[in-house]
């Protein structure tokens, strides 16, 4: 089976392309590396450097390499940002993405998956969070893939694509010492905990401790980024038999100063703390109940652990100081 894959050289798509590699699919990387790396994209995969804004390239792209399936990673996903500059998310998000499942009917593409976010559910009434939750999107970045995934419910009604939406909590980790998360800006808790820990930055900010939580810090659900590109992969087979929507997080909420502790413990630094304000668009605890998708399709995340998590980045920070200016 042949997949194209958008945003093939950012964070997790780039690890879902070397998993696609490894289990024997063919791959086309398209990316406009506004924020992907290069470097990151697997040496087997065929590289197309595009923009999604640009409908005739895609179409294009579509139509010369016909692929059986697309995964969707390409993204702005940043909550801060989208409440800053909204258009970004509710015009630029949602176009690449329809201007993608446009062509996709156009050249007969049968499978489709999106990345989608636990910020569709804005303040859920019930934690963990499963998929009958209400969406009440939590900022226009959640409020773009909302629209992307009715998009694609309609395609389906429409038979005309199928697809399945996965719904990512907290993405974290490194796939490998070599393959691992480069932002810029970098704007993630944990990258940013362990460019303290490295002597990067001086501290890292704490966005408000007074949410209604444990310690008043927000809770987050971290799942690695090679058990997410694993679900993409029994996501991608099991299209055969219908779409299908799947919340994907390990279960297990960390408040950010559990992340914090948890993170002087692997590296044994210091990491001073400040407390700030409150960062608008973030919601106080999300935490995934994963239990369709397990039942489903028998996705058994491989790293439950937080601090298994952190190390695998605290690895890719150690021999990649500079990300990927070190390739
Ligand atoms: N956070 C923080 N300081 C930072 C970056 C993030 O306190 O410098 C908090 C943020 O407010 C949120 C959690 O860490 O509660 C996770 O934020 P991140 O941006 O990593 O992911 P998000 O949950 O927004 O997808």
């Amino acid at each position: 089976m042949k997949v194209l894959v958008t945003g093939g050289a950012g964070y997790i798509g780039s690890v879902g392309v070397h998993e696609l590699v490894h289990e024997g699919y063919e791959v086309v990387v398209f990316d406009n590396l506004s924020q992907g790396h290069r470097a990151a994209v697997h040496p087997e995969a065929t590289f197309v450097e595009g923009d999604l804004r640009d409908r005739e390239v895609v179409d294009r792209t579509l139509g010369e390499h016909e692929p059986d399936a697309i995964m969707h990673f390409a993204s702005k996903s940043l909550v801060g940002e989208s409440m800053e500059k909204p258009f970004l998310y509710l015009d630029e998000n949602v176009r690449c993405g329809v201007n993608l499942m446009r062509c996709a009917v156009k050249h007969d593409v049968e499978r489709f998956i999106l990345s989608s976010t636990a910020n569709l559910f804005g303040t859920p009434d019930s934690i963990p969070i499963d998929e009958e939750e209400s969406i009440e999107p939590g900022s226009p970045y959640g409020e773009s893939k909302n629209v992307l995934e009715r998009t694609l419910q309609w395609l389906d009604e429409l038979d005309a694509l199928r697809f399945a939406t996965l719904r990512y909590f907290n993405a974290a980790g490194a796939a490998s010492a070599d393959l691992g998360e480069d932002h810029d800006p970098e704007t993630h808790l944990l990258p940013i905990v362990l460019e303290v820990a490295a002597g990067k930055r001086d501290k890292i900010e704490i966005y408000g401790d007074d949410y209604d939580t444990r310690d008043g810090t927000c809770i987050r659900d971290f799942v690695h980024v090679r058990d997410l590109a694993q679900a993409h992969i029994l996501a991608l087979e099991a299209l055969e038999n219908g779409s299908r929507v799947y919340n994907l997080g390990n279960g297990n909420g960390y408040s950010v100063r559990e992340v914090i502790d948890t993170a002087r413990a692997v590296t044994g630094a210091e990491i001073p703390s400040e407390v700030g304000p409150r960062r608008p668009g973030d919601p106080p605890e999300l935490i995934a109940s994963s239990d369709k998708i397990r039942r489903e399709l028998g996705w058994e995340p491989q790293y439950g652990d937080l601090e298994e998590i952190i190390e695998s980045a605290w690895a890719w920070h150690r021999k990649h100081p500079h990300g990927y200016d070190d390739f």
